[in-house]
């Protein structure tokens, strides 16, 4: 099953929402979590676990803004080229401690030497919303597979998980803001993840099958090695 992006009404009001209220709102969170810290440093053992809640409660809500905020300004960015691979591992090292907390595998294998143009906190943002939706999708037995190659002048990233996967309904709403199955779902992840993708001129693809799992398969214009100027190879 194919599923092509859209664009609807609400993403319009959303956007001019979100750029209204996102940076406002995401610096107090950063001072309440500096404060948070603080304070669990000079606190008794038993109180620390309130405090490292707190502040993962707090991350969440700076996660949930973040994905506003790209979704408002997704052009602005900065666009250099992007070493793949060592994007990968700054996105295994950050991923790998939430699948183990889910108790499910993360594997991640990479091709070197990919070259692409891209932004790398907006990619991080992309990725991460697609494998903690697989994070959050496996039980039991769950493992996770990203991994990195090239075709035909391209390069594609398959994210596949072996989770609760998705009925044709559900991979049509995918991307529709506020689509969530889950009781503690904000419907913001993939719709951020398709417009990051869509901006650095990729494109995206899910496969899923209800009960066997999903697989995201992106894939985004190869730079060939000749076509590398100097210039970006320092950014
Ligand atoms: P949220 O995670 O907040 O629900 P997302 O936009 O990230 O919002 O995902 C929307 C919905 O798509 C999820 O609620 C879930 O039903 C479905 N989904 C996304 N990825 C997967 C996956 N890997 N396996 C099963 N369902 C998925
Ligand atoms: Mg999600």
């Amino acid at each position: 099953y194919n599923h092509r992006l859209q664009r609807t009404e609400k993403m319009k009001i959303i956007s001019d929402l979100a750029a209204s209220v996102a940076h406002e709102v995401r610096n107090p969170l950063q001072v309440t979590r500096g404060f948070l810290q603080l304070l669990s440093g000079r606190t008794d053992e038993k109180s620390k676990p309130y405090f490292e809640l707190a502040v993962n409660e707090l991350d969440r809500a700076s996660d949930i803004i973040t994905d506003f905020l790209t979704f408002a300004k997704p052009e602005l960015d900065k666009i250099t080229l992007l070493d793949l691979s060592k994007e990968m591992k700054k996105i295994e090292a950050m991923m790998l401690p939430l699948a183990a907390m889910h108790g499910g595998i993360l594997i991640f294998n990479t091709q070197e030497n990919l070259y692409f143009y891209g932004n790398s906190s907006k990619l991080k943002q992309a990725l991460i919303n697609i494998i903690k939706n697989s994070i959050e999708a496996i039980g039991i037995d769950g493992i996770i597979e990203v991994k990195s190659t090239s075709e035909q002048g391209e390069i594609i990233l398959k994210i596949i998980d072996n989770g609760e996967g998705m009925d044709e309904e559900e991979i049509s709403k995918l991307g529709v803001p506020f689509f969530s199955t889950k009781t503690k779902g904000t419907g913001l992840g993939l719709m951020v993840t398709f417009r990051i993708i869509e901006v650095m001129k990729g494109t995206i693809k899910v496969l899923s099958t209800k009960g066997k799992g999903t697989e995201f398969i992106i894939r985004f214009p190869l730079v060939v090695d000749d076509k590398i100027l100097p210039d970006d190879l320092n950014v």
